[in-house]
C-alpha cells in the first residue's frame, strides 16, 4: 500500500446522495399525503442547499437547518403541512436510503484489509450512522467520522485534528494518509490544509485544482493510485 490509511466522503464519493435524496422526498410526501408537484423537489434542494451554507458559515446550526427547511417550503409554495412532521420522515426515510456509486462496493472489497478505511463525512449523526450500518459497504469500513457529532465540519482543521487525534496518527505522517472525496470547498480544502494526500472524484470530469494531488473520474481509478 501506498499509503497507511484511506479516508473517503461519503455522499457523492461513496453513496449516490441525489438518488437517494429524491427518492426519501417523493417517499416523504407520499407518507404525509403532500401532493409531490413537478418543480416540488427542486425547490427544496435550492432551498435546502442554502440552509447547509448558512451552516458552512456558522449562522445556524443542524436543528435549526433541518426545522428550517420544510418550514420554508411549505412557506413559499403554500403547501399545508407539518414541517417538524415531514421533517422526521424524510430524515428517517433517508436513513434507510444506501444507494451506492458505481464501483463505491467494489474499490472497498479490494481495499479491506489492507489498511483502515475511514468514512469522514458532514452530516446528521441519526441519517448518517443507520444509512452506513444498512449499506452493503458496512463489513468494509473501519471507522466513521461524522460531523454533527465532533462538532466541527469539514474543512474545518478542528474535524481533522480531531480525527487525527482519535487515530493516534502524529503530524509529520498526515501526507501518507489519502482523502478520497467529491467535494473541492470541504474534502479537497480541508484535506490538503490538514496535510493529507487528496484525490478528487470528479464523474462529470475535469475540475480539480491545486488543493488535488490526483484527480479521478470513475471510482475504480483510485485503486492503482494506492496499492503498489
Ligand atoms: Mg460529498
Amino acid at each position: 500500500m501506498k499509503y497507511q490509511m484511506i479516508f473517503f466522503d461519503a455522499d457523492g464519493t461513496l453513496f449516490d446522495f441525489d438518488r437517494s435524496e429524491r427518492h426519501s422526498f417523493a417517499a416523504a410526501c407520499a407518507d404525509q399525503g403532500i401532493p409531490a408537484s413537478p418543480g416540488l423537489y427542486e425547490q427544496y434542494r435550492a432551498i435546502n442547499a442554502e440552509l447547509w451554507r448558512q451552516l458552512e458559515r456558522g449562522e445556524i446550526d443542524q436543528s435549526a437547518l433541518r426545522r428550517l427547511r420544510f418550514e420554508k417550503l411549505f412557506s413559499e409554495t403554500g403547501i399545508s403541512g407539518d414541517a417538524a412532521s415531514m421533517n422526521r420522515c424524510y430524515s428517517r426515510r433517508l436513513s434507510e436510503c444506501t444507494f451506492l456509486i458505481d464501483g463505491a462496493l467494489d474499490i472497498c472489497r479490494a481495499l479491506h484489509g489492507k489498511c483502515p478505511l475511514i468514512i469522514v463525512t458532514n452530516g446528521i449523526p441519526d441519517i448518517q450512522a443507520p444509512r452506513l450500518k444498512k449499506s452493503a459497504l458496512a463489513p468494509y469500513i473501519d471507522h466513521i467520522f461524522i460531523s454533527g457529532e465532533i462538532g466541527w465540519q469539514k474543512p474545518h482543521p478542528a474535524f481533522f485534528d480531531h480525527m487525527f487525534r482519535e487515530l493516534d496518527i502524529p503530524s509529520d505522517e498526515r501526507g501518507q494518509m489519502i482523502l478520497l472525496g467529491d467535494s473541492l470547498s470541504s474534502d479537497m480544502k480541508g484535506g490538503r490544509d490538514a496535510g493529507m494526500t487528496t484525490c478528487l472524484y470528479a464523474p462529470q470530469g475535469g475540475g480539480g485544482n491545486e488543493t488535488c494531488d490526483y484527480t479521478i473520474q470513475n471510482l475504480m481509478e483510485f485503486l492503482p493510485l494506492v496499492l503498489d
